[in-house]
């Protein structure tokens, strides 16, 4: 295991931030995997993952296990992890005004498609090659102005060119879940059944992307721009929900950390312990895929204090009360405003946050209908 640190600007005199990251396996080998946690600062079950997962690595090494390269960043904003505002930490968006901390990568497309639009021919190895130098390229060039800039392009220097790319993140109360690209559906519904996840919510790759689909659009522009010509994006990049911002205990974490590590011995990038442990793989069932378009992402329409009537993992009818908002200013018993479900569903996320306004986030319905009001403008919620 290789240790390594990377400084970012320096926000204030006196003080700087850096990342820490570990390599294991081999430079340059594949199928190189990057994972990392808590890009949502506010977000910390993966962290914990993490701490779970880097002694099976380091061990799997010190065996001569490890096939491929697998880069591990074991808390990706530190930035985010500092703004700590009056007890809170407030991880999601940069304080300093850049957004949120899971977008704005940048657009590598033009400067991928300028430089290999007159290099890529029929083999796809080669292809592969080009592109990913090109992409490596491009994120070496990407404007770093600003501390929050400066982590980006960095964690991007890292995974850009990898086949897997996890991103460990959590919701606030909810089970655990995958948000994937439609075009990996079945490698993310294997990944669901070796995780153990329930959920999986595919989306599209036109528009704005996260962090996992910065590293599949430039591949699948190309792809669009050069039908003829073979670009296969990377095997699998996702956003890993693991559940709730609250379940953080050792033994999900250490059961978590087993299932991710006997995922990536499924992908050949590494033999578990002993021969025959290869031949007893935990398979879970299959998981719950629902396109995003038809997850309902439900809004308070009111301000009060949030009530529900339904426990995680529900079933809810179209139609039904699944909630209530009470409104603190005026007297009961008719201040109870119904939360009505539009679609039929699970409800599989919920807001630990009980105090709620008009526009607050407070579940999310895993239908299989598309909505409407889901169909136009950016589905990302994560
Ligand atoms: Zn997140």
């Amino acid at each position: 295991m290789k240790t390594e640190t990377i400084n970012l600007a320096s926000p204030s005199p006196g003080t700087q931030r850096s990342l820490t990251l570990y390599r294991f396996g081999n430079a340059d080998a594949r199928p190189k995997v990057y994972i990392q946690a808590g890009l949502h600062a506010d977000e910390w079950p993966g962290l914990l993952v993490i701490q779970h997962l880097i002694p099976l690595l380091r061990d799997c090494q010190a065996h001569g296990r490890i096939t491929g390269e697998i880069i591990v960043v074991p808390y990706a904003n530190p930035v985010g992890m500092g703004q700590n505002v009056f007890g809170y930490t407030a991880g999601r968006f940069d304080l300093a005004g850049t957004g949120n901390f899971n977008r704005n990568f940048g657009d590598l497309y033009p400067p991928v498609k300028e430089a290999v639009a007159n290099k890529l021919g029929h083999d796809e190895g080669e292809n592969q090659r080009l592109v990913r130098d090109a992409l490596k390229e491009a994120v070496s060039r990407l404007p770093a102005e600003s501390e929050a800039s400066q982590l980006k392009k960095a964690l991007l220097s890292l995974s850009i060119d990898a086949d897997y790319i996890f991103d460990l993140h959590c919701d606030d109360h909810s089970s655990a879940h995958i948000y994937a690209v439609e075009q990996q559906t079945a490698k993310a519904k294997d990944l669901c059944q070796s995780l153990g996840f329930d959920y999986l919510f595919t989306e599209g790759l036109d528009g704005i992307v996260a962090f996992d689909g910065t590293h599949l659009q430039p591949w699948y522009r190309l792809a669009q721009e050069f039908p003829d010509l073979p670009v296969p994006m990377p095997a699998l990049a996702v956003t890993v929900e693991y559940r709730g911002q609250y379940d953080i205990n050792d033994e999900l974490a250490e059961a978590d950390a087993l299932n991710l590590f006997n995922y990536l011995a499924e992908q050949k990038v590494l033999f578990s312990a002993t021969p025959e442990s290869e031949t007893v793989k935990t398979r879970y069932k299959l998981p719950l895929v629902s396109p995003l378009g038809a997850v309902d992402t439900v809004l308070a329409q009111s301000t009060g204090l949030l009530i529900y009537k339904h426990g995680l993992n529900t079933m809810i009818q179209e139609g039904e009360t699944f909630a209530e908002i009470i409104l603190l200013d005026q007297p009961p018993p008719s201040n109870r405003q119904p939360v009505i479900a539009r679609t039929q569903g699970v409800l599989m996320a919920m807001t630990h946050r009980k105090l709620v306004k008009p526009g607050d986030l407070i579940a999310k319905i895993a239908g299989q209908s598309p909505l409407e009001h889901r169909q136009a403008g950016n589905l990302l919620q994560l």
